[in-house]
This record gives structure tokens, sequence and C-alpha cells, in this order.
């Protein structure tokens, strides 16, 4: 390990590198560091070392320390393009230098006229940590700067040759602008960098690492130069597909540097994706679709970063920001069905209002700044904030801070709010993030599917997906954001990948599938309105989960026989103060009369740990998804337990609501909830209390679900924590995310065990987590001895006749053989097979008088 003290290069304000108004450095995906906004103009060594040479690039100098780490100076954004103009170099490549010795005159004026930013990255772009840097305030150069570690292996070579022995080898003609800049150098590192191979760019008859950005760019390529990579080891074929997806097709492909490729395996998949290249990726929302690749880059609009005057600023961001409340507005009266774009809608419509960024804003306008320079930078901060805070979910509401920066940006810089582009029919939407605004103010008839570079399964985009029913998958990596426009695409959201230029034979195979699905989908909903009846005339109740009045009447249209699961978190999130009772028991009102007569299954709310809310000011927890959380928050807050009890005892009729409580431990919970509700039955003169159930989210409550069942009316297992907290995988994790599967056998034996526990007491046992919309699951479940699902809507028709073609003791023997498998991959192969086997669901019974649904 060595250390290193780097000491501040210029004279300014050091910001960290979140607020860099260009992803690459923000999303440190040319090294970590820190930013510096310049107020001098001479760039000084940071330590000592050597010049690294970096041909044609005076904006940009990179230092080897003598200890092997390299710093990358880049003097502004988008500096690239002034082509030298403005920088006046005062070293030469290879020179020795010492710390504070003066590197490079620049031309500030020039720069903040004709750039996009003066805001210059300094990073360390040959890995290693950083231990201590300077953030948020004024530096002199030669101030202190940042503490860096590198483990000593780490440290690049700088004789970087083309890889010995055998390996790939791939020609591309570069068609980046100003050729490999420090941007496009970053993303090809980035995508290189977890790969198990080395790999080699050769141009101009140099070779250089092309896993270290500086390595790329001291290389000095240009737009149309041909260069050529080599790849080795493990990955070599994997490193392959990643260039070929940020740099085009390859132009001269399959050839070995020497004889037989490094790794069979990895030349094989090359080979297998001639045709058809596969990217994989994380499942945010189901299905499957086919269609053109439409990027989605959304260019940053370039801000002045000085403004004319205090007042005029401030008047334009007070103006802006109106305007795209004002359309916020609009169309969240306007969301056809509401639900959750209304409710992402709302939460803009309070963030955009929020004192505290406003304030921040404003403290950057007194400095001298623009409007939008100011507004930027005001909710950078933010994000950065979010970032730091290490919370997965609260990092993906970056996103929704980052669309009300465009929109207001965008306003400023003279467009209308809710600008949209015109897109193509059939469109795949790539981006590297795709903000909720932008998703909105699409046409949704013309968009088959998603697919992100970033962003998480629970993120609001990946929800709005969901409402709107279109396929999605996130964290696909950079690579996808080369696919060219137009590209034909396949994306399954059911197995987790983008097939790239499919085959003809593969695009018809696809295309009949997916007709195949449209005629099954119509079939299902012609069937959805009658119950669902196992072969053995079992009646498996389906019921919707709900987390909006306006989600409540599109269920009931596709079966709904009522709600098993009303996330009330819904009425309590990004909003400044918690709904009293009145607001509270108008809305759940308003959704059992939606309902019609049918059950409505309140789970009282379940916030804290991974979802915050402002005007509840949990302690600051090291493990919030193990601290107070659902029931727990109740507890401990119990004026917002009474209140939310009292409006659900408000409903009418009586007994439409049963009430469901979250997070249970043990009897102990049930039991204060039980004592709170005698009281108000006596306060409020009621002649009976509604049903009482728990969840079966934790370990403790299924192992200890014959002793809750004693005191409740009814169990539902929340699939979605109990495999979280059974498996100890975060349930946001995107690293984890393909392994966190409900039909885990651990998680299953917990889920007999529940169902046991209820069915002896003669307690309804329901599944409402992810595993009850999983079409998979379902045969399991019923063999487990679960009766109700409660499913997201969209489902519930598919479900309906999944149920259909069930034989609950065939179901009893599958399960058990389920229970003795070794992991959830086994799960799902065996129900596949077992399904494989089954005869065809017989056609629902037409007696409609007894199966149809009772209820309006
Ligand atoms: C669950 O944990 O399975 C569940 C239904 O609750 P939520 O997803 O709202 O945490
Ligand atoms: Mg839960």
């Amino acid at each position: 390990m060595t250390r290193l003290i780097l000491q501040s290069p210029l004279s300014g304000w050091c910001l960290p590198l979140a607020e860099v108004p260009d992803p690459v450095f923000a999303e440190r995906m040319a090294g970590d560091g820190v930013a510096i906004d310049p107020t001098g103009n001479v760039l000084h060594a940071p330590c000592d070392g050597v010049i690294v040479p970096m041909q044609g690039a005076k904006h940009a100098l990179t230092l080897r320390a003598h200890c092997g780490h390299e710093i990358l100076m880049h003097v502004g954004i988008d500096t690239v393009q002034l082509g030298g103009e403005g920088f006046e170099p005062l070293v030469q490549p290879g020179q020795a230098v010492t710390v504070g010795q003066a590197l490079l005159r620049v031309d500030l004026d020039l720069i903040a006229r004709r750039a996009r930013s003066t805001v210059t990255p300094i990073l360390l772009t040959s890995g290693g940590r950083v231990l201590r840097r300077s953030e948020h305030c004024a530096l002199a150069a030669g101030d202190f700067l940042m503490e860096v570690e590198m483990d000593a292996a780490a440290a690049p070579d700088p004789s970087h040759s083309a890889p010995a022995g055998s390996g790939l080898s791939r020609f591309f003609d570069v068609a980046f602008d100003h050729g490999l800049h420090a941007r496009p150098s970053a993303l090809i590192a980035a995508a290189l960098r977890p790969l198990d191979a080395q790999v080699t760019v050769i141009a101009g008859g140099r070779g250089g690492n092309a896993r270290s950005t500086v390595a790329l760019m001291s290389l000095g390529i240009h737009c149309g130069d041909r260069i050529e990579f080599r790849a080795t080891g493990r990955d070599a074929g994997k490193a392959m597909v990643a260039l070929e997806a940020l740099l085009g097709p390859a132009g001269d492909t399959g050839a070995t540097t020497s004889g037989e490729p490094a790794d069979p395996v990895a030349a094989k998949q090359i080979e297998s994706r001639d045709q058809v290249r596969r990217v994989a990726a994380v499942v945010a929302c189901s299905g499957i679709a086919i269609g053109h690749a439409t990027q989605l880059t959304h260019a940053e609009i370039v801000v002045a970063e000085r403004g004319t005057g205090i007042s005029d600023e401030m008047a334009a961001l007070d103006q802006a920001i109106a305007q795209v409340k004002a359309h916020l507005e609009g169309m969240a009266g306007g969301v056809e069905g509401g639900g959750e774009q209304q409710t992402i809608l709302s939460a803009h419509i309070e963030l955009i209002q929020d004192p505290e960024i406003a304030a921040r804003a404003g403290e950057h306008i007194q400095r001298g700044k623009s409007a939008g320079f100011a507004w930027r930078r005001s909710l950078r901060s933010v994000v950065d904030t979010l970032q730091a805070s290490g919370d997965l979910r609260m990092m993906e509401r970056v996103a929704d801070l980052r669309d009300l920066e465009n929109q207001v940006v965008q306003v400023l810089s003279g467009r209308p709010p809710g600008h949209a582009r015109t897109l193509p029919e059939r469109a795949i939407l790539i981006a590297d993030e795709l903000l909720p605004s932008q998703l909105m103010s699409l046409d949704a008839n013309c968009i088959v599917g998603i697919c992100t570079a970033r962003g998480g399964p629970t993120s609001h985009v990946a929800i709005i997906a969901a409402a709107m029913g279109i396929p999605a998958l996130v964290a696909a990596g950079p690579q996808v954001l080369g696919i060219a426009d137009g590209t034909l695409l396949v994306l399954n959201a059911e197995h987790g990948h983008v097939d790239i230029a499919p085959s003809d034979s593969e695009r018809v195979a696809i295309e009949q599938d997916l007709a195949g699905r449209a005629a099954q989908h119509a079939a299902d909903l012609l069937a959805a309105q009658q119950v669902a009846m196992t072969r053995d005339q079992r009646h498996i109740k389906v019921y919707a989960n709900l987390g909006a009045l306006a989600e409540a009447a599109p269920a009931v249209a596709k079966g709904a026989e009522g709600c098993g699961l009303l996330r009330s978190e819904f009425l309590f999130l990004d909003r400044r103060l918690p709904p009293d009772e009145d607001e509270q028991a108008h809305e759940y009102q308003a959704i059992a009369v939606a309902l019609g007569s049918r059950p409505l299954t309140v789970r009282t709310l379940d916030i804290g740990g991974d979802k915050p809310i402002a005007y509840l000011p949990l302690p600051r927890e090291d493990n919030p998804a193990l601290g107070l959380r659902g029931l727990r928050t109740s507890l401990w807050q119990p004026q917002l337990l009474r209140t939310q009890l009292c409006a659900i005892l408000r409903v009418q009729p009586a007994g439409q609501c049963r009430i469901l409580l979250p997070m249970v431990t043990d009897v102990g919970d049930v039991r204060v909830v039980r004592a709170l509700l005698a009281e108000l039955r006596t306060e409020m003169a009621l002649a009976e209390l509604p049903a009482l159930g728990v969840m079966i989210e934790t370990p403790a409550s299924a192992l200890l679900a014959d002793q809750l069942a004693r005191e409740v009316d009814f169990l539902s297992i929340g699939s979605n924590d109990l495999s979280q907290y059974t498996l100890a995988m975060d349930r946001g994790h995107p690293e984890l995310a393909a392994r966190l599967d409900a039909l885990h056998p651990a998680v299953l034996r917990l889920i007999g065990r529940a169902a046991d526990a209820g069915n002896a007491q003669h307690k309804e046992v329901a599944v409402c987590g992810g595993l009850g919309s999983d079409p998979l699951a379902i045969p399991i479940l019923i063999g487990l001895g679960v009766h109700e699902v409660s499913a997201v809507p969209a489902m519930i028709p598919r479900i309906k006749r999944v149920i259909r073609s069930l034989d609950t003791r065939a179901c009893a023997a599958l399960a058990q053989q389920a229970l003795e498998l070794p992991d959830a991959a086994a799960v799902r192969a065996l129900v596949e097979r077992w399904r494989a086997a089954q005869p065809p669901a017989p056609a629902p019974a037409t007696h409609e008088s007894s199966q149809t649904i009772s209820g309006e």
C-alpha cells in the first residue's frame, strides 16, 4: 500500500465530483477525486512526478507520481473542442516535475465563454482509494486537496505492452467527434474494468492499457482513426463484446493474435454472437418486446456560469420554477388512471418547492452565478448527500432530482417545460438513466420496451414502466449506450437480457411468441371476472396489491376479488406533514367504494428503514432494514398509528376493511395493537372491529406463526421482505438482485411452516409479496397450503389461468420436492419441467351465477 498527499493544483472553489456538469466525471467513470471551479489561471503539480505524454491534449494533463499513481487534471468540461486554444503548456511530455511547479497556463475567460464549464476534475485514474479529500471549500493552489492510497499491485505499468501469448483481436474505426478524449476513454475503461481480461489498445504503432482512461487519452486517437484492441484472459470475449457495443461493429473480426484464442469458451461466445449479441441486465418490469433501439441521450443543456445581476437571476429562477410546477400540476391532473404516475408527479411538485433547494440556489446567485448554474449546483449538492448516504433506495431518488434539474434548466434556456422528442414506432428506449418526466412526456403508444445503463429495479422510472405495462431492464451497463439507433433488439425482461440484431429466424420466432402471448392475454382477460378454481374445485382467491385510489377500479376490471394489500405509505411519503384522520378516512373510503363490496386490506404504515419520511425524524441507523420499520415505527410514534386506525375504522360498510400489520416479530406486537383497537372501539362506539392480520415477513414471525395465528384473523406472507431477511440480501441491491429469489427453498420452508400454522387454526393464509405475482410460484404456494394470493393487477388474469390448470394434491407433491432442492434456480427448473408435463388449463366454467366474483 502506498499513500500520497496531493496539493491543490489550482486556486478556486473545491466541489465534489458529483457536482461536475458531466456524467462521466460525476459518476466517477474516469476515476475518483474532486473538482475545482478555478479562480487562478495556472495549473500546478499536485505532487512530484513525471508528465505523461498525451498527444494533442493540451486541455488535460496527467502526472504520474513516483509511486505509480496517475493524476488526471482535466481543465474545464468539453474543452477538447477548443483544440488547444486557451492553453499554454509550461512543461514538456516526459518531464520530471516537483510539487507546486507551474504546469499549464489557462485562459479562463476564453474557457468560460467557449466551453461548457471551467470546472476542473482532478482524478485518480489508476484506481486506488481516496482516504480524505477537501470539498465545498475555497482552496489556494498548494492547499491540501486529497490523500490517496493504492495497492502496490494496482499501480499501472507505464511500459504497458500488448498482452503476451494468445488472445482476441479486433479493429475499430473511431467515430467519436473528437477522437478518444476523456469521455469516451472513460466509458471504454469503465466497461472493461470489471472484466477479467488484459486489454491493449494499439494506435499509430503505440500501445496502451485499454482499461486506463489516461492511457487511452494519451494515444491521441482521432475521429476516423483505425485502432486495434487485443485481449487475453477469461473475459477476453466479453471485452470484445463491450468494445463493439461502445465503438460500433469491429472492422476486422475473429482474428486471434496468435493461434488459438486464449479462452475457447469466450471465443465461442463471440462467434455465436456474430449474429446475436447479448447484454445482461436486471429486470425492472417483466415482459418481452421486440423493437428498434432509440437512444435517449439527454445532452446536458449548457448554462452560463456568470449571472447578469442578482435580482434578474432570482426572478428568472422563481419564474422557471413556477412554470415547471404549473406544468407538473397540469400533468398530474391529466394522468389517465392516476396511480403511480400521479404519486410521482406529486412528489416532484413537492420537491420543486423545497425551501432548502431554493435557499442553496439563492446562495449561488448571491455569489454572482446565473439562475441555471445556481439551480443545477444546488440540486447536485442534494444529490451528493443522497449518494453519500449509501442507501440504495435514497440513491434511486437521485433520478428524480436530476429530472427537476433538467426541467428548470430547460425552461431557463427558453424551451417550454416537458418538451419531448417524437419516437419511432416500436421504440425500445435506451438511456443512461431515464428520468421520470422524460418517460411520462413521451408517447407511450410508441414505446415497447426500456433499457437503462444504470438505475435500480425499485427506481421511480421502473415503477412508472410497470404502471404503463412496459417491459423494462435496468443496470445493463454502459455498453448499451453504444447500440446504434434503429438496431433491432429483443428485450427479454423475463430472463434479464437484451439481444442485439437478432437473425431473421430468431426475429420470426420471437414475433410468433409475442403474438401467441397477446392472444393468450386476451383470452385470460375474457375469463378474468370469474373466480379461479383448481381442477379439484378449490377456490383460490386472487386479490390485488394497490398503492393508490386510481389503481382500484382497473384492478377490479382485471378480475381482482378484492385488495389483499393496500400499501398505505402512498398517503404518507413525499410530503411535509402527515395526512390527518379525515384525509386518510376519505381516501380509504374512496378505495372501498371503487372496490364495490370486495374486501379492502389496509396495511398500516410501513415506513422507516429504507422508506424515510421528512416529518418523522427517525434516529440515524447503521442497519435501517433492521431498525425502526413498519409496525415498529408505528409503535414508536403511537399517535400516527392511532390516527390511522381511527381512519380505517370509519370506513363504511363496517367489515369491508381488514387491518394488516407490517414487520411483525411476535405476538407482543399484536397485543399492543389489539389493546389500542379495543380502546378505539369504546371511544368510537363501534359494534365490531375489523379482521386483524399480520404480515409474515420476518423469519421470527414465520417460525412463530402458530402463536401468531392464534391471536389474529389472517396471515399474509410478505415474500419480498421474508426473502431479504431469510437470505440476508438487501432487496434493493442491484448486484444481488438476480439471487434474491423468493423461490429459494429456505424461504419456501418458512412459507410452508406459516401456512401449516394458519391452516391448523383455520385462518386465512395469503401471499401478498412478489411471489404471488409470479406464475411459476403459484403451484408451489398452493402446494404449501396458501389459498389467497394478492398480485399486481396486471398479472391477475394470468394468475387465474395458472390456478385453473392445477390440482392441489399434485401441487402438494411438487412443493415437497421443491423443499428438498438446494437453491432457487433448482426450484425454478423443477417447476418448469413439471409445468411442461401438465395438461393445459380447462376453459373456465360458464355457470356464471355461481362462478363470478361477488361485488358490484
Ligand atoms: C413484502 O415484503 O413482501 C411486502 C408485500 O411488503 P413490501 O414489498 O411493501 O415491503
Ligand atoms: Mg414488506
